[in-house]
C-alpha cells in the first residue's frame, strides 16, 4: 500500500494541501487519521463525529462507513495499521494521504513497525512563520483562547520544525519539503514537484477532491462550495521593527535554509 504522510505544525495548510492532492486521480485524502483514532479510543461514536468532507455522515460515507466499524478501538497502532490495510483492500491502486501532521503520531505508527509492503512517503509542510503567526493569532481570537506572545509562538514554530527536520534526517526517511507559500503563489511548480516525488506521471487534476476527511479544519467541507483560496497578506505590510527582526533571526534562517533545500 502507498501512503503519503503530511508532517508539520497545525496551521501550516495541511487541509488545503490534502484537498489539492486528492484531486489527483490516484490520490485519496483520509484526513487526520491519528485524530480519528484518538476519538475512537475515547469512545466517540460515529454518530457524534462531524460530517465527512465527502458531504456524508460518517456512517453513510462510502469509505469510512464501511471501514470504521471494523477498526478496533483499544490499541492505536493496531487501529492505524488496520485502517491502512482495509483502505488498500478497498482501493488497491490508490495512494492515501494522511494529513495527521503530528511527529508524535508518525513515531508511534511508523518507527517501530511499518506494516509490510508499505511505501511510505513524507511531505514536510512548512509555512512562513510570519504568516503562520498571524493564522495562529486569528484562530485563537476566533475561538476565544488566550493569546500567547509572538515570541513564544515564534519559538514554538522554530523548535517544532527543527524537530521534524532532524528526525527525518536521523532516521533517513524519504521526504519532500513543501513550503505553503510556494503552494499558493507558485502553485503549478510546487504541485508538480510533489506529484513527481510521489511517483505520479499524470499531472492532471479532477475538478472534485476524493477526500474522506472527518477531523480536518473548516476548509474540509468547503471543497465543493468554495474553490478559491484566501491568503492573508496583512503580515507583509507590517514592519516588525528592529528588535522583532533581531529576535526572529533563527526563524528567518530556517526559512531560508528550507527554501534553498526546495530549490536545489
Ligand atoms: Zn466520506
Amino acid at each position: 500500500m502507498k501512503l503519503t504522510y503530511i508532517l508539520g505544525l497545525g496551521h501550516s495548510g495541511s487541509t488545503f494541501l490534502q484537498l489539492i492532492l486528492s484531486r489527483h486521480p490516484n490520490l485519496v485524502g483520509l484526513g487526520e487519521i491519528a485524530m480519528l483514532i484518538d476519538k475512537l479510543k475515547k469512545g466517540t461514536s460515529t454518530a457524534d463525529m462531524p460530517l465527512c468532507s465527502c458531504g456524508e455522515k460518517v456512517e453513510n460515507c462510502e469509505f469510512w462507513g464501511e471501514i470504521l466499524p471494523q477498526i478496533p478501538n483499544n490499541d492505536s497502532v493496531n487501529s492505524y495499521h488496520q485502517v491502512l490495510k482495509l483502505a488498500a483492500e478497498k482501493y488497491p491502486q490508490k495512494t492515501f494521504v494522511d494529513a495527521s501532521k503530528t511527529l508524535k503520531g508518525f513515531k508511534t505508527y511508523f518507527t517501530e513497525n511499518i506494516p509490510e509492503n508499505t511505501r511510505l512517503k513524507v511531505i514536510f509542510l512548512v509555512r512562513d512563520f510570519r504568516s503562520w503567526l498571524l493564522s495562529v493569532h486569528k484562530t485563537r481570537l476566533r475561538k476565544n483562547r488566550n493569546i500567547r506572545g509572538a515570541i513564544f509562538e515564534g519559538y514554538r514554530w522554530l523548535i517544532h520544525n527543527l524537530k521534524i527536520y532532524f528526525f527525518l534526517k536521523k532516521h533517513k526517511i524519504s521526504y519532500q519539503i513543501v513550503i505553503y507559500e510556494d503552494l499558493v503563489f507558485q502553485h503549478e511548480k510546487s504541485l508538480n514537484a510533489i506529484l513527481g516525488y510521489l511517483g505520479e506521471t499524470d499531472f492532471s487534476l479532477n475538478l472534485v477532491s476524493e477526500a474522506h476527511d472527518i477531523y480536518g479544519n473548516r476548509m474540509k467541507n468547503q471543497a465543493s462550495k468554495k474553490t478559491g483560496l484566501y491568503y492573508d497578506h496583512s503580515w507583509m505590510q507590517k514592519s516588525r521593527g528592529f528588535w522583532m527582526n533581531l529576535i526572529f533571526v533563527p526563524q528567518y534562517k530556517l526559512m531560508n535554509f528550507l527554501y534553498k533545500k526546495v530549490n536545489t
